[in-house]
């Protein structure tokens, strides 16, 4: 690698996104830590400068276009034209369909199908114009069906096609994309699903190790890894797959 390529992570205050963002940095990247509200990236941010990485808080919602474009736009000007993207940000309105309102399933699309098109649509440019570039979008193993998840599946489905899309389009200018579907991984999105099941953190934890072959759940070092690997120079074969990465052939 000649340069210090730049990274944005989106989602990264916390969870997945946060464990992603500090093991870019860790692989020598300086990372944009995009999340809803620029104070909350903080935390992601200390720990990278702390471990003597190089970091940047951006504040951008990524269902919103302007508020894309205008995040990237920053990021160039303080971190440098970014070459890889990490496509994180998600939120989740469970419920059966026919309690399902068409508001949770629109705020559902917007985070993860339109601001996956966001980000990338406004960082493929600085990607085809340095003939290289790494896009990792985060699906789910919900992809394949989940009860109470009729939009949220759908998304991470959708999502699948659009990586392929990007893999087809963009392959001539160096530039590859790869999903990762990962089974249950302990964050807060998670411990909200417990909660609104009403069951203890602790016994969700439990009761979904129990269910993986690998006998335990996930931690975002396990997603952060896999990511490390499909961003890094040497992948640049591996384009357009889904990785399910669940401690098993599906979790
Ligand atoms: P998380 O802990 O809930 O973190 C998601 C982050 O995304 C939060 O910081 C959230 O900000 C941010 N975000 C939400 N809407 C946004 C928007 N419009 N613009 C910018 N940022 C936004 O979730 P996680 O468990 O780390 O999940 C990360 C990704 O992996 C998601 O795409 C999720 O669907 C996927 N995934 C997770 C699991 C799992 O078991 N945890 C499994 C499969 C796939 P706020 O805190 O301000 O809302």
């Amino acid at each position: 690698m000649t340069d210090t390529r730049t990274a944005i992570v989106t989602g990264a205050a916390r969870g997945i996104g946060a464990g992603t963002a500090q093991r870019l940095a860790a692989d020598g990247m300086k990372v944009a830590v995009l999340d809803l509200d620029e104070g909350s990236c903080a935390g992601t941010v200390d720990a990278i400068t702390e471990a003597g990485g190089t970091a940047l808080a951006v504040g951008a919602d990524v269902s919103d276009p302007a508020s894309v474009d205008a995040a990237v736009e920053r990021v160039v000007a303080e971190l440098g034209a970014p070459t890889v993207l990490v496509n994180n940000a998600g939120i989740i309105r469970d419920n059966l369909l026919f309690k399902m309102t068409v508001d949770d399933w629109d705020s559902v699309m917007a985070v993860h199908l339109r601001g996956a098109f966001n980000t990338t649509k406004a960082v493929q440019q600085h990607m085809t114009e340095a003939k290289w570039g790494r896009i990792v979008n985060l699906s789910s193993i919900s992809a394949l069906g989940n009860r109470g998840q009729a939009n949220y599946s759908a998304a991470k489905a959708g999502l699948q096609g659009f990586t392929k899309t990007l893999a087809i389009e963009l392959g001539k200018y160096g530039v590859t994309a790869n999903a990762i579907a990962p089974g249950f991984i302990q964050t807060d999105m998670t411990a909200a699903t417990a909660e609104r099941m009403k069951i203890p953190f602790d016994d969700f934890i439990k009761w979904n190790a129990e269910q993986i072959p690998v006998a335990r759940v996930g931690q975002p070092e396990d997603i952060a890894h896999t990511v490390s690997f499909l961003v890094s120079e040497g992948a640049g074969f591996v384009s357009g797959q889904v990785i399910y990465v669940a401690g098993g052939p599906k979790a």
